[in-house]
């Protein structure tokens, strides 16, 4: 299906981009438009207006903040995320989900906010985000607030944004800073598929649990798994297969075409398992 016909405005700053929002019904952002355009063409959204954040000055940028954090601004593509020094070196873990997203066309466009804001159960990029308790910073027509990754995501394609509120940018705490993990991830194809499961083990060198463990595709919104942690902090490589019990517990999978609930429901135990032990192995290496 061809686009709609539909306005195109560009933002020079965040202020602008609230008012041009403001000022048509149906109005909505846009980042790398990989999520939104295909939604457009489908026709399941229908905006008269799309206004384009990726013009606003610094708002690709990724920096490291003064108190150790790192923030990502809501332009920068997933691939600058991927390609970045400080993210490399402080959160490794973003990095392996940021490679698992697409292609590298895809990943050139794509942006990380875009990623979180569709607010889809298989956003790659969510399950580091909820393991790097990662804080989203937004600006609205009424007040900027600061939304921990944890209370952002809603149901499937729902977040707690408010209405023209916009994302500004991802900040990574110092805290989760120098965590390993290992992402597994099923899909029907090895690459440019969107995850039928995916889950992200990852332990931080310090914090409270250490253990994080994230599920992606087997519920309403991405999932952190705190029962799960706990167990992996108190008993280590020994609790895994506990950890993937309690996993699987966690999930409400649904049939589609991608793969049926039972099967989701297998694989999360497996890939939690297989997480565990390949990142004690390579821990202790
Ligand atoms: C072929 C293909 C393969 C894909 N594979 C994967 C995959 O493997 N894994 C995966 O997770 N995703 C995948 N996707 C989905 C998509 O590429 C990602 O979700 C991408 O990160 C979205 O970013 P974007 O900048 O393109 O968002 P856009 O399409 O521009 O926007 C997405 C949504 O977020 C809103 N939005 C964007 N920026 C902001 C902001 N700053 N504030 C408020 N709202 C905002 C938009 O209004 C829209 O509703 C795939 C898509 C395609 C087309």
């Amino acid at each position: 299906m061809s686009l709609p016909k539909l306005e195109y405005c560009q933002a020079r700053t965040i202020e602008e981009a609230l008012n041009m929002w403001a000022e048509k019904t149906a109005a909505r952002y846009i980042a790398g438009g990989t999520d939104l355009l295909p939604q457009l063409r489908a026709g399941s959204r229908a905006p008269l207006r799309v206004v384009d954040l990726k013009y606003i000055e610094n708002l690709a940028k990724i920096r490291q903040v003064e108190d150790g954090s790192v923030s990502i601004g809501a332009a920068a593509s997933v691939a600058q995320v991927a390609a970045d020094a400080s993210v490399r070196q402080h959160y490794p873990i973003l990095v392996d989900c940021c490679l698992s997203l697409g292609s590298y066309p895809l990943r050139n466009r794509a942006t990380v906010v875009g990623n979180i804001c569709n607010a889809s159960p298989c956003a790659d990029t969510s399950a580091a985000l909820l393991a790097l308790e990662a804080v989203v910073v937004t600006a609205g027509p009424k007040a900027k607030r600061r939304i921990p990754i944890g209370d952002f995501f809603k149901g499937p394609g729902e977040s707690c944004l408010q209405a023209g509120e916009l994302v500004v940018e991802i900040i990574l705490p110092k805290a989760t800073s120098g965590g390993r993990g290992h992402y597994g991830r099923i899909a029907r194809r090895k690459s440019v598929d969107i995850s039928t499961v995916a889950v992200l083990v990852s332990v931080l060198p310090k914090g409270q649990p250490r253990h994080r463990l994230s599920l992606l595709s087997v519920a309403p919104t991405p999932l952190r798994v705190f029962e799960a942690e706990a167990v992996l902090d108190e008993r280590g490589p020994e609790g895994a297969s506990q950890a993937a019990e309690i996993a699987r517990a966690s999930c409400t999978p649904i049939n589609d075409v991608r793969g049926s609930a039972e099967y989701r429901w297998d694989m999360v135990g497996v890939l939690t398992e297989r997480g565990v032990m390949t990142l004690a192995e390579s821990i202790g290496r």
